[in-house]
């Protein structure tokens, strides 16, 4: 036997592997029940996973909510990646706020323990407000099998414990498919609006034949987008067990937010002011459930089996990925959810940080949702339904007061970041600015 000279001291450790994918919402993987079998990875992955079937994701877009991820924060404890003014426009004169400095992520929190930690990100603005806060930061706008052919090789080089998070953008626009995935839930033309989106001005002829045709291949697109995401996550996972480190590893995959395919726009239209005018597509200008609404899968050495309906946040991540990996969490607003003790019943969980209109948060709890946007005027509570979306608005003055009670305080805020032509390419080519 030779000793390893490079040995480091969280040697033994189970490694911990993060996967997000951009914009995927929670009911479009079959893994979650939807029709078409857009994860078939998952789907076999749930059966030795815990999965989350009512996880929030703390923002509504990708700066502020990676963060909160990645620090166990609400954005308005964090202050990064929050869009300054009222009402909000991201754009070259209003970027979002970096990270302030004294605020830990993950691999901060991992470092002292021998971990070395990458990131492998495909969506530009996922680093944009934490730069160099990992040992190796990677940025590869291309589908998934890219990404994942990256981190393998990295994987490949460690010797002791590690972090890898990995954010997979083709579900993101513009939408970026596989030609052997393209069609794969059917035909979608080859045009570039298909990628994007169309039919989103607050006078678009949505209704029409045109708009239905959009829409079917859109969404078609789009499912083969998470299609391709689940692909790769799985090439990952037979990777991990190639190298040996598969039972010794915690595995997460969940998304940043989620994204709207028209639901909201009329209620969108008649309540609230979007400085594009743009209403009922995408992502970053709303806190319905289809902006919120997303997947959380993990699995590992001490990670039971097993589905968890409580309302669960992003936030919930750092204190459960450290508890799995049998270290200490610091005091955040996130719940570690290998424990039973906490009231999860009477748990509130928060969407804020916003990148287009006036300041929206809302408050969910039980089975109920407030949703407050007091510079258009708006509060409302709504019930939500077994698929945990609004399900009528409810008018019961006391459950509204108790979900006030949650409302955020005075909101951190970081410095903005300073625009140069290459964050304005990249904000531009992802839709976000004109
Ligand atoms: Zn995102």
């Amino acid at each position: 036997m030779t000793s390893r000279s490079t040995s480091r001291s969280g040697e033994g450790r189970p490694n911990l592997v993060l996967v997000t994918v951009d914009c995927m919402r929670r009911d479009r993987l079959s893994a979650y029940g939807y029709e078409r079998q857009t994860t078939p990875f998952l789907d076999r992955l749930l059966e030795r996973s815990l999965h989350c079937t009512s996880a929030h994701s703390p923002s509504c877009w990708t700066c502020p909510s990676v963060i909160s991820l990645l620090s166990g924060l609400y954005p308005h404890h964090h202050g990064g990646g929050l869009v300054p003014g009222d009402p909000k426009n991201l754009s070259k004169q209003n970027l979002p706020t970096a990270l302030p400095a004294d605020v830990p992520l993950l691999p901060d929190l991992l470092a002292p323990h021998g971990y070395r930690s990458a990131a492998i990100g495909a969506v530009w603005n996922a680093h944009l407000s934490v730069p160099g806060r990992f040992e190796r930061m990677s940025m590869i706008e291309r589908p998934a099998d890219r990404l994942v052919a990256r981190a393998v090789r990295w994987i490949r080089d460690q010797d002791g414990p590690f972090f890898l998070w990995l954010h997979l953008g083709d579900a993101h626009e513009p939408l970026d498919v596989p030609r052997s995935l393209w069609n794969v839930f059917g035909p979608v033309p080859r045009t570039r609006g298909v990628r994007r989106w169309e039919f989103t001005k607050s006078g678009s002829a949505v209704g029409s034949k045109e708009f239905h045709r959009y829409r079917e291949a859109r969404i078609r697109l789009y499912d083969a987008a998470v299609r391709s995401a689940d692909t790769s996550i799985g090439r990952l996972w037979s990777a991990l067990a190639d190298l040996r480190m598969q039972d010794r590893t915690v595995f997460a995959v969940t998304a940043d937010h989620g994204e709207e395919f028209w639901e909201h726009r009329e209620d969108e239209r008649a309540s609230f002011m979007d400085p594009r005018d743009i209403f009922g597509t995408g992502h970053g200008h709303g806190l319905f459930q289809v902006h919120v609404l997303v997947p959380l899968v993990l699995t590992g050495p001490r990670v039971p089996a097993g589905a968890v309906a409580a309302n669960v946040s992003l936030v919930d991540v750092v204190p459960t990925a450290l508890q799995a990996l049998g270290l200490e969490a610091p005091s955040g607003d996130g719940w570690s959810l290998l424990e039973s003790n906490h009231d999860w019943a009477g748990r509130a969980v928060l969407s804020e940080g916003i990148a287009y209109g006036h300041d929206k948060v809302t408050v969910i709890r039980g089975d109920a949702k407030l949703l407050s946007s007091p510079g258009d005027g708006y509060e409302r509570t709504f019930g939500l339904g077994p698929d945990r979306r609004e399900s009528g608005v409810l008018e019961d003055p006391k459950v509204t007061a108790e979900l006030r009670r949650h409302l955020p305080g005075e909101s951190r805020v970081g410095i903005q970041v300073e625009a140069t032509r290459e964050i304005e390419d990249h904000l531009r080519d992802l839709g976000y600015i004109d």
